[in-house]
């Protein structure tokens, strides 16, 4: 039976991506008990899941790691993973929690060296390359994934799969009887970190993503960039394999849009441009860009870098929001619309059409086991009638890295006023 120790003043955070992983760290780091809840295997969100950040084009691997480090290190920091709070009951400074675990089926004992992977036949849908590859039903999620332990896929329990695992592994790590459980725990306040997900691009339906392979979102074009990616970070066709050297990147896909998201995610321009770089740097002189806006949202420090990428040759932009893309017969997605600079109807035909998503709140508006003011988006807004329960990073807006991070240790600091009886509830 898993047990937490925790009382009136522990802090509870849901969601470990980069931001409640910063408001535990934040708040462990002053004393504070903290218990950081995370429904994956590991801890790091999609952060874990970008191949380099904007605008430094540095590898988010770097910050993460040194995040992980403060967390393995603090005594005061309780990690479950494969866990989330199903009930919250009472008020600021008294709060009870409820949190589901699921069965890992892998202990403490596993070293992560693998040889239950090696073990086991079955292929599942690699969900942290967006389904973009296939992963074994003994994985270990990515390979900086922390804790650094196994997950048996439950799928494979029954099979002999399960029993092959079990049987590779030295260690005696393998737990086929591993059960959920529900555990109950007091908190005094909690930080609510659950992010965001992409916008479901089928749902855009003149863009036919779910219709036509050579046509992606731009979360799953960072997978294919990364070197540890599923392409070992070639820039392939989903369809055939084949380079694909002239990439479009179509901006506000599903995003200020009365049918889709009405909000502008903010991320998404700077997002693309720097995938134009990935582009331009993986075929130099061969490679060929177009990218397609309505207009570029590259605020202070971030103009810098849309004027660097501007300045890129292998890079066109086009002022244009396009209408469909249809497919040709050798697997082509074409782009149809019209450039309004000039006004000239277009159907360009590309190797492969990167879809600039916008982000929405990762739980659903009726989800949330707790009454809570949300915004027209649904992010959670920060109101008096929360009581304990503040928002941090883009559980509150879509938000990049660095305004996540400030604002998760904004909300560290209102819970820690909370729990030490200060007034810290109001908005
Ligand atoms: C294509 C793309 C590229 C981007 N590139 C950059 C970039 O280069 N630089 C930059 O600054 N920003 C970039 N961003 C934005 C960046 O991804 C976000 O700023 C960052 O992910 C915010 O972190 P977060 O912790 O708030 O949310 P998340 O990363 O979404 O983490 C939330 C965590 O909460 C967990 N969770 C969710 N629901 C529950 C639940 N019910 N219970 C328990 N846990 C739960 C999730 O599993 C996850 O671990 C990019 C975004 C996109 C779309």
């Amino acid at each position: 039976m898993t047990e937490v120790v925790a009382t009136n003043e522990t802090i509870l955070v849901v969601g470990g991506g980069i931001s409640g992983l910063t408001a535990a760290l934040e708040a462990a780091e002053t004393g504070k008990q903290v218990v950081l809840v995370e429904k994956r295997p590991y801890l790091g969100g999609r952060v874990s899941q970008l191949y380099k950040y904007f605008p430094k084009l540095c590898f988010p691997t770097c910050g993460l790691e040194i995040h992980q480090r403060r967390a393995k290190t603090n005594p005061n920091l309780r990690i479950l993973t494969m866990a989330e709070v199903t009930d919250l009951k009472g008020e600021a400074g008294k709060y009870t929690a409820t949190v589901k675990l699921k069965p890992r089926y892998v202990n403490e004992n596993c070293t992560a060296c693998g040889d239950c992977a090696k073990a086991v036949e079955a292929e599942f849908e690699d969900e942290y390359n967006y389904g973009l590859g296939k992963r074994k039903g003994a994985y270990l999620p990515y390979r900086m994934a922390h804790p650094a332990q196994y997950v048996l896929d439950p799928r494979i329990l029954g099979t002999e799969d399960a029993e092959r695992a079990k049987a590779a592994c030295k260690y005696n790590a393998i737990d086929l009887d591993m059960q959920e459980e529900t555990i109950e725990f007091p908190c005094g306040a909690v930080i609510w970190a659950t992010g965001w997900r992409p916008y479901d691009a089928a749902k855009i339906q003149p863009y036919g993503y779910d219709r036509f392979p050579n046509v992606i979102t731009s979360v799953e074009f960072e997978r294919l960039a990364d070197p540890s990616g599923p392409t070992g970070g070639k820039l392939v066709r989903p369809s055939d394999g084949k380079e694909a050297k002239n990439i479009a990147f179509i901006q506000c896909a599903g995003s200020r849009d009365r049918n889709h998201l009405l909000h502008c995610s903010r991320i998404c321009c700077m997002a693309s441009l720097k995938q134009c770089t990935y582009v331009a740097d993986a075929w130099g002189e061969e490679a060929d860009v177009s990218l397609y806006y309505i207009d570029i949202r590259a605020i202070d420090r971030f103009e810098d870098f849309y004027t660097k990428v501007r300045a890129i040759e292998q890079v066109k932009f086009i002022k244009s929001k396009p209408a469909s893309i249809v497919q040709d017969q050798d697997g082509n997605p074409v782009v149809h619309g019209v450039d309004t600079e000039g006004y000239k109807r277009y159907a360009n035909t590309h190797d492969l059409v990167v879809l600039a998503i916008g982000m929405e709140p990762s739980v659903d508006k009726d989800s949330f086991p707790v009454d809570i003011v949300l915004n027209r988006e649904g992010f959670i807004e920060a109101d008096p009638s929360n009581g304990g329960v503040f928002a941090a990073g883009s559980a509150s807006d879509a938000l990049d890295v660095n305004r996540a991070v400030q604002h998760a240790t904004g909300a560290a600091l209102r819970a820690i006023q909370v729990v030490n009886g200060a007034a810290g509830v109001e908005g």
